[in-house]
């Protein structure tokens, strides 16, 4: 691989992924997002993403969640449809009658056995595009025959520690970038490997974002980013394209945010409702 395998992402590189709105469209137009994931104790991670995913333009999103994440999710976010899992504390079955235009799972999840094996019958008869984040991520590092079920082009969303477990341990950080791309082209997945300087891989293809700060550690910043690219896909941005301008717009409401309160004070429900100033900062 060369230096020209890479090419590093900012405003100039996002404007043409960009989709205008048209005047004679509806919420249709703009896709029905599925979120799933949620554990006791782990439904504001849901809800963060669901929020996320509204706010970057998806049509219609929809929440599904273990019984405990109906109330808090119905409580706060009004825009969303819920849908519950018969499990209480966890997703036990996953089974929706729904056709979503894309689906973002993981996020909150939970590993327990009745959820692995609900995640992967999911697997096996789902058709949508995915994006995985968090524990999807977990268990499919723990779990390596699930990788083989994911649809083409699928977007999986690690931090570091997620990444080391899904391809393993890397001598140097070209050793990781070489580690990625053999994965990406293994299974057919963008793969963006989140940190100070988010890269997406794609096959041999990488692109280094340009935005975001040191604020945006803190937590559920990644719940948001999944939220974020799930909704560019249920838009009509390719899995590729909604990776590398969700990681920018994501990383651009971080920075206006601290523009105005620092990064000790940034959470993440600031990068989500920040997400208008970020579109708009791109004209
Ligand atoms: P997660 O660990 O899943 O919550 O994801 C953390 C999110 O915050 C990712 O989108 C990271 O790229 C972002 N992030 C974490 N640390 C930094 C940093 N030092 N600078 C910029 N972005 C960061
Ligand atoms: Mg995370």
């Amino acid at each position: 691989s060369t230096e020209t395998d890479y090419e590093l992402i900012g405003k100039n590189e996002v404007l043409p992924l960009y989709i205008p709105r048209e005047k004679f469209s509806h919420k249709g137009t703009f896709g029905h997002s599925l979120i799933i994931g949620g554990s006791h104790g782990k439904i504001g991670a849901v809800t963060l993403a669901a929020k996320a995913c509204l706010k970057v333009g998806s049509g219609l999103v929809t929440a599904y969640v273990p019984q405990c994440g109906y109330i808090p999710l119905q409580t706060f976010l009004s825009e969303a449809m819920v849908i519950t899992d018969e499990g209480e504390k966890c997703i036990e079955h996953l089974d929706f009658e729904i056709e979503p235009t894309v689906i973002g799972i993981g996020i909150g999840l939970g590993v327990s056995d009745k959820t692995v094996k609900a995640f992967s019958d999911f697997l096996s008869k789902n058709e949508k595009p995915l994006v995985i984040d968090a524990d999807g991520l977990n268990i499919l590092s723990k779990h390596k025959e699930l990788i083989g079920k994911i649809p083409a082009q699928t977007v999986l969303t690690p931090h570091p520690k997620e990444l080391e477990r899904l391809i393993g341990t890397w001598k140097d950080d070209f050793d990781k970038l070489v580690k990625a791309k053999a994965f990406s082209k293994k299974y057919d997945c963008v793969l963006v490997i989140k940190g100070a300087h988010t890269i997406t891989i794609y096959k041999d293809k990488g692109y280094i974002n340009s935005t975001g700060n040191p604020g945006m550690a803190t937590a559920g910043s990644g719940d948001a980013l999944a939220g974020i690219i799930t909704g560019l896909i249920a838009q009509g941005y390719e899995p590729l394209s909604a990776a590398v301008f969700g990681v920018y717009l994501h990383g651009r409401a971080g920075d206006i945010v601290v523009e105005k309160i620092g990064y000790q004070a940034l959470t993440a429900s600031d990068i989500i409702t920040h997400m208008g100033e970020a579109y708009l900062d791109l004209f």
